[in-house]
């Protein structure tokens, strides 16, 4: 019998993870390091972010925390200088902070829209300004760079009262695909993840009764996925040969219909 030595996919990647202290985000950053990723894990809340960066580092792995809020462009903009300083600069962006407040139009739950837009399409598109510069230079020397944006199903199908946040996500997916004629040429994959229900802290910050109640019989109806099934499906597609750009992943639970 011969050994075979593991070879980590991702060894030599300097990864970026955004809403990275919960949830999709956390799993992606800790599945990315297990794949050899030197990751920078950004988000708000510090405690969250040391912990994860404690975990990874116990297993052998390179963390960075930087506590960021991404609606703000400077700090994001900082978080970028830090990456260059202390990792050499990004090659993959998993841009993954996000909140959805589902409610009916009418209730003019106007302070939860303004949020909804302001994190999932300003906080998404100051993360693409700090790092696209990182990626394409990364991409010009090695070969390679990743921007995975995490949209939704809700980019593509009809959800009742989910108005404001499907429209912050059918921006996410549609600028994806634009922004992947402009960067393809440059050796940088830009893909669109667009999950069904998974389990998260997404759903406690719900506040509509009819959302909560809508959420909660789903639950009973169906398995919902989990975070690492995400995370693996952002290492599976940051893990083929450079070049092949998976444009657009569809992952559902397998009960939900729509
Ligand atoms: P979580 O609520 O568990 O994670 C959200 C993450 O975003 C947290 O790490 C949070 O950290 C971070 N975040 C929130 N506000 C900010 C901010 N202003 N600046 C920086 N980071 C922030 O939810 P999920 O993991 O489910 O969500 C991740 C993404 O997946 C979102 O874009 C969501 O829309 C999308 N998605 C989720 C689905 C689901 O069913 N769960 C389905 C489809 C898409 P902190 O509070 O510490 O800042």
């Amino acid at each position: 019998m011969t050994s075979q030595t593991f070879v980590a996919p991702l060894a030599s990647r300097v990864a970026v993870v955004t809403g990275a202290s919960s949830g999709i985000g956390e799993a992606t950053a800790e599945h990315l390091a297990s794949l050899g990723a030197k990751v920078a894990v950004l988000a708000r809340r510090e405690d969250r972010l040391a912990e994860l960066v404690s975990r990874i580092k116990k297993d052998g792995g390179t963390a960075l925390a930087i506590a960021a809020d991404v609606r703000d462009d400077e700090a994001v903009r900082a978080a970028a200088h830090q990456v260059k300083t202390d990792l050499g600069g990004a090659d993959l962006l998993f841009n993954n902070a996000g909140v959805m407040l589902p409610a009916p139009i009418e209730e003019l739950a106007t302070d939860q829209w303004q949020h909804q837009i302001d994190l999932n399409i300003t906080g998404l598109m100051n993360a693409i300004g700090a790092f696209v510069p990182q990626l394409v230079e990364a991409a010009a020397e090695r070969g390679v760079g990743d921007l995975v944006n995490t949209s939704s199903i809700t980019a593509q199908n009809l959800f009742p009262n989910f108005a404001v946040y499907s429209g912050t996500k059918a921006y996410v997916t549609h600028l994806s695909r634009h922004l992947r004629m402009e960067l393809g040429p440059k050796n940088v994959r830009v893909s669109a993840i667009e999950p069904g229900i998974v389990g998260t802290e997404l759903q406690s910050h719900v506040t509509d009764p009819g959302a909560r109640d809508w959420l909660a019989g789903s639950k009973e109806m169906m398995e919902w996925l989990t975070a690492k099934d995400i995370a693996h499906t952002v290492g599976f597609l940051a893990s083929q040969p450079a070049r092949v750009n998976l444009q657009q992943v569809t992952i559902m639970p397998t009960g939900q219909t729509s």
